[in-house]
């Protein structure tokens, strides 16, 4: 075997076509860990070089499984007699790391976990996918050559990128498929910003997994929704919208959170309906409408029965609500302005009353009026929200109107009074005080003497109290 078919600088990418030689460098190997550390060990091939076609980095990686970490030290010695350079856990908790190579240059990386860990089954469960399932592999294959051409200098980011494909990819492998192809140049909201997710953050700044700050069952939701046993809410991060007055700023704008896979979600969505909750309440969702569609679809083949709240700002298309159409049970959007002058000032978003009213019309296609069961929760329909702003009332009363001319007067309303000026909302006087009561009573009035029948009406509030506690 030539000795150049392994080997590459440790810092920078560079990808080489499958070579048949990697298994027998792989075998050599393997003959040699055997001889030198013993046979009660496992030991396996992984990483793209152990998969037939792929590319990859001409490093041979090898996956050792031991009864129990506490055992790494019998083998440091032995490992370095061998070449290698014990790294620690470098990054990876229950792992301990070795490398061979000539100084800059590496040609083997040895990984020792537990036999049998969470790690062991990971590396052998992707691996194996990858030379069972065609299409997950040729998927791989392409993503890695486009992450090479852009961090060909940075391992670090090539790396972290491979994981979002790899978490979805041994959660749900049918579905990486779309969410990979979707994803990467996204026009999911009316911003169309058609960059490529896996590489590039668009307006709503947020990248292939979804991310999200809190997930908890939330008691302060319409009567309907919260009931007795709580409406179970998840707050995404990051939104399509950049509303002044947000009063989930540090989550909507400055994006705290954390980062979960489309299978995470899933079980977060089985986790609150273990606790009991009515429903699975989806807080901003309209920015992962894709991988929220993909865990909805995975929740349900594993048990998830509860009716699914999709509670956005209605800045929204109608083709990608479409590919909700079934799956949502009840949506819950807060329909914000009738002008454009003021969806433009406050929120930065161009043409919002008539994306929202198509939005919104699409919604009542899919689930109709809201029905209500014999306890008095909703299980499917349409709920209009409308958060009344300081001087507001032309525009709450128009966008009323439209909804009892389109929808109905038996549509169902919400009508919020919990405005108070947070965010940036000092920046424009008119907006940055709390609703008086006079203002809030003609608001009642507009709704009651236009003939709705359904609906809630907040009571006046001027307090932030009722907004859940976000951690960074
Ligand atoms: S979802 Fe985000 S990246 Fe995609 S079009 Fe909308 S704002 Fe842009």
């Amino acid at each position: 075997m030539d000795a150049k078919m392994i080997g590459l600088e440790n810092d920078i990418v560079k990808l080489s076509e499958y070579k048949q030689s990697w298994i027998e460098y792989f075998e050599k190997e393997k003959k040699l860990l055997r001889e030198k550390i013993g046979y009660q060990v496992k030991i396996e091939h992984i990483g793209s070089t152990s998969v037939p076609g792929m590319i990859a980095k001409p490093i041979i990686d090898i996956l050792i499984g031991i009864k129990s970490l506490d055992e790494i030290g019998n083998y440091i010695e032995p490992m370095n007699e061998l070449g290698y350079e014990y790294k620690g856990e470098a990054g990876v908790p229950g792992r301990h790391f070795f490398r061979k190579g000539n100084g800059k240059v590496s040609t083997h990386h040895v990984h020792f976990v537990k036999y049998k860990s969470d790690n062991w089954n990971r590396h052998l469960k992707f691996r194996n996918l990858l030379r069972t399932n065609e299409l997950v592999s040729r998927k791989y294959y392409e993503l890695k050559k486009r992450l090479a051409d852009t961090f060909s200098e940075n391992r670090p980011l090539y790396t972290d990128s491979k994981s979002n494909f790899i978490t979805i990819a041994l959660r749900c492998p049918n579905n990486i498929i779309t969410v990979l192809d979707e994803l990467k140049s996204c026009t999911i909201c009316p911003r169309n910003c058609e960059i490529d997710r896996w590489f590039q953050k668009g307006y709503c700044k947020s990248g292939v997994n979804v991310k999200i700050n809190l997930w908890q069952k939330h008691f302060g939701e319409e009567p309907i929704l919260s009931g007795s046993r709580g409406s179970g809410t998840i707050f995404f991060s990051n939104c399509n919208l950049g509303c002044v007055f947000c009063q989930n700023y540090q989550i909507s704008q400055l994006g705290w959170g954390k980062e979960y896979s489309i299978g995470e979600l899933a079980d977060i969505m089985l986790e609150l309906q273990e606790s009991e909750a009515h429903n699975i309440n989806l807080v901003s969702p309209t920015h992962y409408a894709l991988q929220i569609r993909e865990a909805i679809i995975l929740a349900r083949e594993k048990g998830l029965k509860i009716p699914i709240v999709w509670n956005s700002n209605a800045y929204e298309k109608v083709e990608t609500l479409s590919q909700l159409s079934g799956l949502v049970d009840i949506y819950l959007p807060d329909f914000k302005y009738f002008s454009d002058v003021s969806a433009r000032k406050y929120s930065d978003a161009e043409n919002y009353p008539e994306i929202a009213k198509k939005a919104i019309k699409e919604m009542f296609r899919q689930v109709g009026h809201l029905q209500i069961d014999k306890n008095g929760i909703a299980v499917k329909g349409l709920l209009i929200r409308l958060l009344v702003l300081p001087e507001n009332k032309n525009q709450t009363e128009n966008i009323l109107r439209w909804i009892a001319e389109t929808l109905g007067k038996e549509t169902y309303i919400s009508l919020m009074s919990q405005y108070y000026p947070t965010y940036r909302a000092s920046e424009f006087p008119e907006i940055n005080r709390s609703l008086t009561p006079a203002e809030y009573q003609e608001t009642v009035e507009i709704l009651e003497t236009l003939g709705f029948e359904n609906g809630f009406v907040q009571e006046l509030e001027i307090t932030p109290e009722w907004t859940p506690r976000f951690k960074k």
